[in-house]
């Protein structure tokens, strides 16, 4: 973590930075240094250190992030990168923050198999999440990218230049060189992609993290990704999200697969990730409901999570729980809001 550091773009701000992405962010100092980068094609940012994969089952490997928003000192890696070998090639899913975050994974991947890159699949539009894929179109031109239709769209329509500016400028241009490569191929609720040995089939359940969000299921392995649908000791940026909706998500995901072991692109795997995040966040979002009833506002919200025995629980435990609670009760208490009309 080193959210100390004067580098650092400071966190609530960078939350700021992200709640607010409604189309094109122009930022003049990255955006002169990624004409320069195009004028100029050997410019481009270092390269990010090794981060050995975690093997999770025979098949299944986790490169896992330390927490911490980007950074210059991180050089962008603020999330996990899963990967999977198949009869038919590796299968990465979300590809990270930047082009040399790609590559490093490549380099785990190398490690462990020389199988080409059969398929990258992004769980939503956030940019740590598909950055990466120009690494994997690097190293394979005809890689299929799939995601959800609305993950396409937004980057397409303004998150794709507005993750690029954020991650060049939150890192001093660490992550230069990074072209946006959208996903190419739409993938929808019950769809199974089959790759020989492996099946991987796409969860969608409406809104959650954000309006896009997949989770993908190794059929058969009782292992779930759930991209940033739930996230390990992390509090997640909820701007596009929704509390309740994230409820909708994991009772289906836990009917669906009961007893699986969850990969969060944030933290650390484990079969509690989705309890975990459920208590505290109905801690939260049920505070913010009393909060409505009484006609206390979000300070009367803010108050009433900070009192609620769940919330207490995991608010040691979860990083940028400090920084954060503030926004997230007032988001929950907007929600509660408008569904008690
Ligand atoms: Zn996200």
């Amino acid at each position: 973590m080193q959210s100390k550091s004067s580098a650092l773009l400071p966190r609530r701000r960078f939350l700021q930075t992200v709640g607010t992405a409604t189309g094109f962010t122009v930022l003049p100092l990255a955006y002169a240094s990624r004409v320069f980068a195009e004028e100029n094609s050997v410019i481009s940012g270092p390269k990010v250190p090794d981060i050995a994969a975690t093997k999770l089952d025979e098949q299944v490997y986790c490169v896992i992030s330390p927490w911490g928003f980007p950074s210059v000192e991180n050089q962008g890696m603020m999330s996990n990168v899963t990967f999977v070998t198949t009869q038919k090639g590796v299968v990465v899913i979300d590809s990270g923050a930047s082009r040399q975050i790609g590559e490093m994974v490549l380099r785990q991947i190398r490690k462990v198999t020389p199988s080409p890159i059969a398929a990258v699949i992004n769980t939503h539009y956030h940019g740590d999440h598909w950055l990466g894929n120009h690494a994997f179109v690097n190293e394979n031109p005809d890689v299929p990218i799939y995601a959800h239709e609305k993950t396409l769209l937004a980057i397409k329509t303004g998150q794709g230049q507005f993750w690029t500016h954020l991650m060049e400028r939150s890192t001093h241009n660490a992550t230069l060189g990074t072209v946006v490569t959208p996903p190419n191929k739409i993938v929808a609720h019950g769809d199974v992609l089959d790759f020989g040995d492996t099946q991987i089939k796409v969860h969608f359940y409406g809104t959650a993290h954000t309006p896009s969000d997949i989770s993908l299921e190794l059929v058969g392995r009782k292992i779930v990704h759930v991209g940033d649908v739930a996230m390990d000791n992390r509090i997640a940026f909820m701007d596009d999200g929704s509390f309740r909706g994230t409820f909708k998500n994991y009772d289906a995901l836990e009917a669906a697969v009961p007893g699986a072991l969850w990969i969060p692109a944030h933290g650390n795997p484990g079969k509690q990730v989705l309890a975990h995040n459920r208590e505290l966040f109905e801690g939260i979002y049920q505070s913010a409901e009393k909060a409505v009833q009484e006609m206390s506002g979000q300070e009367g919200a803010k108050a009433l999570a900070l009192d609620d025995s769940r919330v207490k629980k995991y608010a040691p435990v979860t990083k940028g729980f400090d920084e954060n609670i503030g926004k997230y009760s007032a988001l929950a208490y907007l929600e509660a809001e408008s569904a008690s009309f």
